[in-house]
């Protein structure tokens, strides 16, 4: 996919020293990629979206009906939230090796602060934090970058329609003439029922 201005401006942090705000900065081969500041902010509002699914009450989440663009449905039904929260988890499996999963089962999953996960992984806190910042910025140009269905913007994966497109038409295969030489051959008269009466 390819990152315009209009869109990291709003995320990238006005002091940034690579960027400088605007979000965008150039890669070695002359092209613009998003800044680190850019793809943190997207893993943080999908980590505080992830937050409040998880946190809420049960009877809060509700069923929604999605559209689709295809003929054959119409409509589909699904639980946005636990879809949502789903989807965090098991991307967030995907895309990190085992030892940042580790780190991101333990600080942001189940919420350990930085002394326990350094107790617990054997890590210092300045390589603790640094894998924290890389585990944000992974994650963040994952949670956009995803096909078909990106987890960030927000808006367009609780409330954007299916992009299932339409369903190609069904292939109908050729009649085959009727072998005669199989047909039974006919043994008789015609016989009908007599007149009054119903079979
Ligand atoms: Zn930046």
């Amino acid at each position: 996919m390819e990152w315009t201005r209009s869109e990291t401006l709003a995320l990238a942090m006005h002091h940034c020293a690579q960027c400088h705000g605007s979000g965008l900065r150039l890669a070695r081969k002359g092209l613009l990629t998003p800044c680190n500041c850019v793809l943190r902010s997207i893993f943080r509002i999908c980590f505080s979206r992830f937050e409040k699914c998880v946190t809420q009450e049960r009877h809060l989440s509700r069923i929604s009906q999605e559209p689709h663009s295809g003929r054959n449905r119409p409509t589909t039904w699904g639980r946005k939230d636990e879809e949502y929260i789903a989807d965090f988890c098991l991307v967030a499996k995907r895309h990190l090796t085992e030892a940042e999963h580790s780190l991101f089962r333990y600080h942001f999953l189940l919420g350990a602060d930085w002394k326990l996960c350094s107790r617990k992984l054997g890590v210092d806190r300045g390589t603790f934090f640094h894998a924290v910042y890389r585990i944000e910025q992974k994650l963040g140009r994952v949670f956009r970058e995803l096909q078909p269905y990106p987890l960030f913007p927000l808006d367009d994966y609780f409330h954007g329609p299916s992009r299932i497109g339409p369903q190609p038409a069904p292939t109908l295969k050729p009649a085959r003439p009727a072998d005669l030489s199989v047909m039974p051959l006919w043994a008789g008269p015609l016989r009908f029922p007599p007149v009054g009466r119903t079979a």
